[in-house]
Formats: structure tokens, C-alpha cells, sequence
């Protein structure tokens, strides 16, 4: 298999992690899977919460993936593996890390992509119930400015 065709699935399978995500986001953890989605929009009490059930059915998705692949003896299968081992990576370094600073140190980006994707998901918390909420993207996401006016315009006619 080419080269260039497996880098081209891999960065697929990671562009369709982030609109699964969204979708995941917008309409499991903001709909019945509210259950567990509910701990990570309220102040975390441990080490970890219900919400982390979803990176492990991410994680079980990608190494489900590479079982699939090495069973089938499919590059393919593995490139989207690897695709979709990439964005929980990014996920994590993004969502975990530079939001939510899940990590031993403490560092926010002052400027530029990063510091709107932590601007846009902050936003996102603002929002503490299942309904009413924006910004459900994690790598993708709007101009954090449009967001405070739009949630600024939802907050005077409800
Ligand atoms: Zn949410
Ligand atoms: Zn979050």
C-alpha cells in the first residue's frame, strides 16, 4: 500500500474522530448519556468521574481498530486505527490537559489556535445543565467572541 494513501486514511479517520466527537458531545453526552456526562459540568470530586467512561470507549474504539487490523491483515484498518489513536491523543493534550489542566504542571496558551480552543470549551462550561449549551467541538470550534455573544443573546430571551 502506498504510503500517501495511508497517511490521506489516517488523517481521515482523525478529521472523523472530531465530527464523531461532536456528534458524540452534542447528542449522547448532552442527551441520555447525560448520566455520566453531568460529572464533568459539575467540580470534580476525585482523581477521576463518570465522564471518563467515554475516553475509555474511545480508547476501546481505537484498539478494537488494531485488533481488527492485525486480524484482517488490513493497512487500511490500521492506518484509521492509528488516525483515531492520534485524535484520543489530541483529545487528551487539548480537552484533559489544556482546559481542564489534568496534569501535574500548569500551563494555558496565551495566544492563537490553542488559546481559542480553551476559550471556545470553556464557554462550552459555562452552561452547567444538559440543555443550553454551545461549542461541542474540541479541535474545531467557533470564534470564542461569537460564542459569548450568542450565549450573552440566549441569556435575554431564554
Ligand atoms: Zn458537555
Ligand atoms: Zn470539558
Amino acid at each position: 500500500m502506498h504510503v500517501l494513501l495511508w497517511l490521506l486514511v489516517a488523517m481521515l479517520a482523525f478529521f472523523a474522530m472530531e465530527g464523531l466527537a461532536w456528534v458524540a458531545h452534542r447528542h449522547v453526552m448532552h442527551g441520555w448519556g447525560w448520566r455520566w456526562h453531568r460529572s464533568h459540568h459539575e467540580p470534580r470530586r476525585g482523581l477521576l468521574e463518570a465522564n471518563d467512561g467515554f475516553s475509555v470507549i474511545g480508547a476501546m474504539l481505537a484498539v478494537g481498530l488494531f485488533l481488527a487490523a492485525g486480524a484482517l491483515q488490513s493497512p487500511l484498518l490500521q492506518a484509521a486505527a492509528v488516525g483515531v489513536t492520534a485524535y484520543g491523543m489530541a483529545y487528551w493534550l487539548v480537552h484533559d490537559g489544556l482546559v481542564h489542566q489534568r496534569w501535574p504542571w500548569r500551563w494555558s496558551p496565551r495566544a492563537g489556535y490553542l488559546r481559542r480552543l480553551v476559550q471556545a470549551h470553556r464557554l462550552h462550561h459555562a452552561v452547567r445543565t444538559r440543555d443550553g449549551a454551545l461549542s461541542f467541538g474540541f479541535l474545531i470550534v467557533a470564534d470564542p467572541r461569537l460564542l459569548v455573544a450568542r450565549l450573552r443573546e440566549r441569556r435575554r430571551s431564554p
